[in-house]
């Protein structure tokens, strides 16, 4: 998002618009899908040499279930993202793109989980017991205890 600074006021000016998901630059990460553009909606004020730049920013980012590893659409959003730059004489135009950027890949969950109560995968068989139960699971219970009994501590 580009502003022009010569047109800014105290008052402020709303910007609304979506930069395009590759703003992002997540195309080679392997756990995060980035597709829906990225929305603002920004007041941005000029105070004495200072831009002032507040509002809502927000995405839909597909990631992968720390759980059951199936991919699901998140919605990552800062509604108090609050930027503020200061402006050199004869600087015309400021550009936050990469402010924005920053703001919601540190919104994106490192261990995203689908559901509250997703049940993950069987760590024998690898089914994803959200489907259902699978035939191992009672010993998948059992077994690091019996793991720990064999050590004889
Ligand atoms: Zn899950
Ligand atoms: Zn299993």
């Amino acid at each position: 998002m580009r502003i022009e600074t010569a047109r800014l006021t105290p008052a402020g000016s709303l910007f609304k618009g979506e930069h395009p998901a590759s703003v992002l630059e997540l195309e080679h990460e392997a756990l995060l899908h980035a597709e829906e553009p990225v929305v603002y909606e920004l007041t941005v004020r000029l105070v004495s040499h200072e831009v002032l730049v507040q509002g809502r920013i927000s995405t839909k980012i597909e990631v992968q279930c720390s759980r059951c590893g199936e991919f699901f659409s998140t919605l990552v959003e800062d509604s108090s993202f609050l930027c503020t730059y200061e402006i050199e004489p004869g600087q015309d135009s400021l550009d936050i793109t990469e402010d924005i950027r920053e703001a919601i890949l540190l919104l994106i969950p490192a261990f995203p989980v689908c559901r509250e109560d997703c049940r993950g995968v069987c760590m024998q068989c690898g089914r994803n017991l959200n489907e259902g139960p699978c035939s191992c699971k009672k010993k998948v219970l059992n077994d690091p205890w019996e793991k720990l009994n064999r050590l004889d501590l």
